[in-house]
């Protein structure tokens, strides 16, 4: 390694190793990294945060800008005291951060307009911002199982099952795909899920991996997989017959929230490298929000020291949030879940709000919480608390038809196209902005919403249906019906193609636990 390089991998590898404590102050066992990541969820029911956060001199950040994306994840991995040596730290995000993704700055940005940059999140396999914590943390996961088996602390590899309404499942697929010590089995809605979906599912390669379709809707596969999970009977014979452990690596495991926090200080080295941002000079962020895991890695970096001004929250029509930073209470109980163009945020109960709300209230708060929120589908937040929860976030929503516009009207103004995610980001952006240059988080490559897009360009509205023409259309066919529309618009080559690769999986099952765990004994006894 080249001497800048090995300078600074030195460094931090004198970091300790961090513990983790869980947000209900219920575990005492204070895993490191590692251990946190196989467990999950901590001993009841609360979620693992750092017991401390490294902060970074604004000269340690920008550093960063010399090295490429892999070294740029693994500094921060080691200021994190992740407890695995440096080199090791650095050859598995080499694996994670490598040509698996289409773009070698992995999360490049541009400015569409002047201050407002683009922070694109979807050059992974996969073309969505799941990719940034799916091509890593299986990396990481597999070796904690092969370090705890060799410990002597583990005799089983694990099988990760998903339920997914579409987009999780297929990143899920592809971060575990032939990852040693582990196996995936992927549960997604039959029908209730896009023609490129499901074909970017059933195509996955790997020898560990499948996915089937479920008769029934997403909280029917959610259910099947959830009842799966607690079937003491299917563990015992999971570990007995097959030496397999359950897991459900879902959004919630701080392995998905660490190298989500990587890319927002890498993000504001390159913005000081590009003359975006003047070095030390404060931006805002502007993220399209559900579960609130990736706003979440931008409150995170500033902590650390990252120079970020507001962190703007952008809601769809499921506005649960931005009503909770308006008002300071979260209330579920008479709200009904509405269907958007960005299905990715569709959202009631965004579950990493628990670890910002630790950070600002503590323990003893959120257990409190979130009883109410279990019991009564809703909970208020002290006036300390929203006062501090009003000078960190402003939050804001768009409407479904709203989002859909924008996407016309930015690519009619700059030839810029987006997905409806980063729409609802770059909408909240606009109005919010004051005089700091925006970072806007764009969290899906436009052609995985291609039907939405399509509607945006053609000017119709979200309720109304394709035309004709189009109705009898692949999914990948319609891609080139918006190329028609948008003629520098690119198709990533793993879209373009699905129609002409063979179709692996092609199992539907029964819902309910039985159809979901007979899946699971057939294709593990193939
Ligand atoms: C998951 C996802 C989001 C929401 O991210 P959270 O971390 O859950 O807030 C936004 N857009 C897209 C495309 C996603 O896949």
């Amino acid at each position: 390694m080249d001497s800048p390089t090995s300078a600074l991998l030195c460094y931090h590898a004198r970091m300790e190793t961090t513990r983790y404590r869980d947000t209900r102050g219920l575990d005492a066992t204070r895993p490191a990294f590692t251990d946190a990541v196989v467990k999950g969820i901590a001993h009841g029911g609360g979620l693992y945060v750092p017991e401390q956060l490294p902060v970074l001199t604004l000269e340690e950040i920008l550093t960063l800008a010399e090295l490429p994306y892999w070294q740029r994840a693994a500094t921060i991995f080691e200021y994190f005291g992740v407890d695995l040596a440096g080199a090791r730290i650095a050859e598995l995000m080499r694996v994670a951060y490598g040509d698996n993704f289409d773009d070698a700055r992995i999360a490049p940005i541009e400015e569409v307009i002047a201050g407002m940059h683009v922070l694109e999140l979807w050059h992974g396999p996969t073309s969505a911002f799941k990719d940034m914590a799916l091509q890593c943390m299986p990396v990481f996961f597999s070796e904690a199982i092969a370090l705890k088996q060799e410990r002597g602390e583990l005799t089983d590899d694990y099988l990760v099952l998903v339920a997914t309404s579409g987009d999780t499942g297929k990143a899920a697929l592809e971060g575990f795909a032939d990852r040693d010590h582990t196996r995936i089995v992927v549960f997604y809605p039959a029908g209730g899920v896009s023609d490129i979906q499901r074909k970017q599912m059933v195509t996955q390669h790997g020898e560990n991996v499948s996915a089937f379709g479920v008769r029934g809707n997403f909280d029917d596969c959610q259910n099947a997989v959830k009842a799966a999970f607690n079937d003491e009977a299917f563990n015992a014979q999971l570990h007995e017959t097959h030496s397999l452990k359950l897991s459900s690596a879902n959004s919630i495991n701080w392995g998905r929230l660490l190298p989500q926090i990587a890319y927002y200080v890498s993000a504001y080295a390159d913005m000081v490298t590009s003359g975006g941002v003047v070095a030390g000079a404060e931006m805002d962020v502007c993220v399209p929000t559900g579960n609130f895991g990736n706003i979440l890695g931008a409150y995170y970096a500033k902590k650390m020291g990252v120079p970020i001004g507001k962190l703007l929250c952008a809601s769809n029509e499921n506005n649960v949030l931005a009503d909770f930073i308006a008002t300071g209470t979260y209330d579920i109980s008479s709200r009904a879940f509405v269907t958007t163009p960005s299905p990715s945020m569709d959202i009631l109960i965004s579950s990493n709000l628990e670890r910002l709300l630790f950070e600002l209230a503590g323990a003893e708060h959120v257990r409190e919480w979130m009883t109410s929120l279990a019991d009564k589908g809703r909970f208020q937040v002290d006036r300390e608390t929203f006062g501090v929860l009003r000078e960190l976030f402003i939050g804001d929503w768009v409407s479904n038809d709203e989002s859909l516009g924008v996407i016309s009207r930015v690519y009619d103004e700059t030839g810029y196209l987006m997905d409806p995610h980063t729409a609802v980001a770059w909408e909240v952006a606009e109005r919010l902005r004051d005089a700091n240059p925006v970072l806007v988080v764009s969290t899906a490559h436009w052609a995985k919403f291609g039907a939405d897009v399509y509607r945006a360009l053609s000017g119709l509205l979200y309720s109304d249906p394709l035309p004709v023409e189009t109705v009898d259309l692949t999914g990948v066919q319609l891609l080139s019906k918006v190329q028609e529309l948008a003629e520098n618009a690119c198709i990533p080559r793993t879209l373009s193609e699905l129609d002409d690769v063979a179709e692996r999986f092609t199992g539907i099952v029964d819902a309910g636990r039985d159809g979901v765990e007979n899946a699971v004994r057939t294709w593990l006894g193939r």
